[in-house]
């Protein structure tokens, strides 16, 4: 509830059966939450990133709570990333547990270092295309092959289905696919408790990246990684969740809010886009530069996924439409209109808007 204090609300998950173990990872977001519960089947939600480093807190952090890797009948994956998959193998070989994730999910993780090899082929494309130099691109394709070591591929004994719910014991969780800030993020609410577990999904302190990725299916078409984002926000919006627990930093007590802040910030930084593209046509990295200055080029892709997102919204609405060159492609505006005729940004209209708008008595 919005007026407990954090020691209160640590008690009620506490109480609910569910320890957070914070695991290292090597990457800027700094640790990661994986979540244990506590009971019957005794369940890991998450593992870290495959490093000895990170086994061993996870280990240690166990065995402070008085349980070992060996007794997990359960490991959950709650998206293709590999700060929370990486370790999955290792806890399912040791412990025997059965791994659950996605049933859309359970390919990629199987084939894990085959995919994402196409993955970076797909990305340097796309990186290309967006003007982005030859040079970033074949730098940051040696960063991302040497981050796939933190990794691994694993076996998904238990597939889910969107929407299935997960009897443990005497809880139960609903299976819900809510994609974005990747395409198989999951979250898992517990209704009677009105806890959701949303690990990326949402976090407190930054928002989630929606990072273009491949098609889980396979297709070839680039999806719209904000615009599902978006639309996935808005599901978690409605539901009535009092503790949201995420994959990075502290539990969200009033996740409507969270979920409004996001909507405006996404709007905000769409019109923020229009304006630059109004100036005059520009490539994505031209948009990133323009808004980060040089991280747009360490950051090269993660910062073009941002702009690419945002850029959609306005292609979607109308506003800006892409011409291609035949090398890359650039945007530009397909009308004088200001940033602030633009109006509502967010697919299918946000909700925080239609709930200020007086509607009838
Ligand atoms: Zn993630």
């Amino acid at each position: 509830m919005k007026d407990e204090t954090p020691v209160e609300v640590w008690q009620r998950i506490t109480d609910a059966g569910i320890r957070v173990l914070r695991i290292p990872t090597p990457f800027q977001v700094g640790r990661v939450n994986t979540y244990l519960l506590e009971g019957e089947p005794l369940t890991l939600v998450d593992s870290g990133p495959n490093s000895g480093k990170a086994l061993d807190e996870l280990e240690h952090q166990l065995e402070s709570l008085g349980h070992r890797i060996e007794d997990l009948e359960l490991v959950i994956i709650t998206h293709q990333h590999i700060d929370h998959l990486g370790l999955v193998d290792i806890v399912a070989k040791r412990s025997g547990a059965e791994v659950a994730a996605l049933d859309l999910l359970a390919p990629f993780v199987e084939n894990f270092g085959d995919d994402a090899e196409r993955d970076d082929e797909e990305a340097a494309a796309l990186m290309h295309r967006h003007g982005i130099s030859e040079e970033v691109v074949r730098a940051l394709r040696q960063v991302t092959g040497s981050f796939r070591a933190w990794g691994s591929k694993a076996r998904v004994t238990r597939p889910l289905r969107d929407g299935e719910v997960l009897e443990l014991g005497n809880r139960r969780l609903e299976v819900q696919h809510r994609p974005g800030h990747s395409p198989s993020d999951t979250v898992f609410w517990d209704e009677e408790r009105r806890i959701l577990l949303a690990a990326d999904h949402l976090i407190k302190h930054i928002s989630s990246n929606p990072l273009i990725s491949r098609p889980l299916d396979g297709s070839a078409e680039r999806t719209q990684a904000l615009v599902a984002y978006l639309e996935s926000l808005k599901r978690t919006r409605e539901l009535p969740a009092e503790i949201v627990l995420s994959g990075h930093g502290e539990p969200i007590t009033d996740h409507v809010t969270l979920i409004d802040k996001r909507f405006a910030m996404h709007q905000r930084r769409a019109e923020k886009l229009y304006e630059l593209i109004l100036e005059g046509p520009r490539t994505g990295h031209e948009l990133a530069q323009a808004l980060w200055g040089d991280v747009a080029v360490t950051q090269a892709f993660l910062t073009l996924s941002e702009v690419i997102g945002h850029v959609d919204l306005l292609v979607n609405a109308g506003h800006v439409r892409e011409v291609d060159d035949g090398d890359v492609i650039r945007y530009e505006a397909t009308s004088e209109r200001s940033a602030d005729e633009l109006g509502d940004l967010i697919p299918g209209g946000n909700p925080t808007a239609a709930a200020a708008r007086p509607g009838p008595q």
